[in-house]
C-alpha cells in the first residue's frame, strides 16, 4: 500500500503555506458539516459560500454527492466504504486548507470515529466539527432528494438513520439546529462561529 518503500513525499521542498495564505489574505480551515441527509448541508454550505465569497474569501466546497459521482464513484455506503468516502474526502480537504481555502464540506459522516478519523487527517487546528440538526422526522418531511419515500419503501440500500446507525455527536464544535433557525440564521450563526479564524492576522 505504501509504494514498497519507494514513496518520497517531497514536502519540506515544496512552497510553504504561509506564502498562500499570505497571497490570498486568509486563512485555511476545514468546516465539516454533517448530519443526515436533508438536515441542511448543503444548502447552509451554498449559503455561507456566497456569503464569504462576497467578502472576499477564496473557498471550495466538497459535496458528498458530488464527489459520490466523481473521485468515489467506486464507492458504495458499507461502512468499509463510508470510512474510505470519508477519508479520501478528509484528504483532499486538508490539500486544499494546507493551501489556505477555506473548505466546506457536506458529508453524512454518520460514525463518530469517521468524524475522528476526518479530525485526525485534517488536523484539530484546521478542522471545524459541524453538526447540522435536523430528526430523522423532519428530514423524511423536507425530502429535498425524495430518498426518504424511496427508502420507506425499501429502495435505498443501507439508508442512515433507517438502516444503517447515526452517531449522534458527543461535543461538536458548533451544533447548528435547523429545525430551529432559518437558512439565513444558520448561516449567521456558521459565520460568527468561523469568521475570526479564517481572517488573516
Ligand atoms: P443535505 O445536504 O443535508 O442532504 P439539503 O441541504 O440538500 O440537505 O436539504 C435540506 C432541505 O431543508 C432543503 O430543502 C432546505 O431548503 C430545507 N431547510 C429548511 N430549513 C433549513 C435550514 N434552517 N437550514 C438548511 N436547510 C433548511
Amino acid at each position: 500500500m505504501n509504494g514498497g518503500g519507494n514513496i518520497h513525499p517531497v514536502f519540506d521542498r515544496m512552497l510553504g503555506r504561509e506564502v498562500k495564505e499570505a497571497r490570498l489574505g486568509q486563512r485555511g480551515l476545514v468546516i465539516w458539516l454533517y448530519g443526515l441527509s436533508g438536515s441542511g448541508k448543503s444548502t447552509i454550505a451554498i449559503a455561507l459560500e456566497r456569503r464569504l465569497a462576497a467578502e472576499g474569501f477564496f473557498t471550495q466546497i466538497l459535496d458528498g454527492d458530488n464527489i459520490r459521482s466523481g473521485l468515489n464513484r467506486n464507492l458504495g455506503f458499507s461502512d468499509e466504504d463510508r470510512s474510505e468516502n470519508i477519508r479520501r474526502v478528509a484528504e483532499v480537504a486538508k490539500l486544499f486548507a494546507q493551501a489556505g481555502v477555506v473548505t466546506l464540506t457536506s458529508f453524512i459522516t454518520p460514525r463518530r470515529d469517521l468524524r475522528e478519523l476526518a479530525r485526525q487527517i485534517i488536523g484539530p487546528a484546521d478542522f471545524r466539527e459541524v453538526y447540522v440538526e435536523a430528526s430523522f422526522k423532519t428530514c423524511a418531511s423536507r425530502d429535498p432528494k425524495g430518498l426518504y419515500a424511496k427508502a420507506a419503501g425499501g429502495g435505498v440500500n443501507q439508508f442512515t438513520g433507517q438502516d444503517s446507525a447515526f452517531e449522534e455527536p458527543e461535543s461538536p464544535d458548533l451544533l447548528v439546529p435547523t429545525e430551529r433557525l432559518s437558512v439565513d440564521e444558520a448561516v449567521e450563526l456558521l459565520h460568527r462561529n468561523v469568521i475570526d479564524r479564517i481572517q488573516a492576522d
